[in-house]
């Protein structure tokens, strides 16, 4: 089941729901104070913000032969 994020109009407080993709857009219910919203946010699944790319580019040959 993915996460689906809500933002809570009561208290202004972000949440996240496990559910079914089926119900995302049910009202849901905030943890917090108990205030019911239908906002859903948009994100879920991509939460995977890592770049592995440990080569950076290496600039630096900066040999000017003279031209002249
Ligand atoms: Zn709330």
């Amino acid at each position: 089941m993915p996460f689906y994020e809500y933002h809570c109009p009561g208290c202004g407080q972000p949440f996240t729901l496990l559910r079914p993709m089926a119900e995302r857009d049910q009202p849901a219910e905030c943890p917090q104070c108990g205030q019911v919203t239908d906002t859903r946010e948009l994100s879920t699944f991509a939460t995977s913000g890592s770049g592995t790319g440990g080569s950076a580019p290496s600039f630096g040959g900066g040999c000017s032969s003279g031209f002249s």
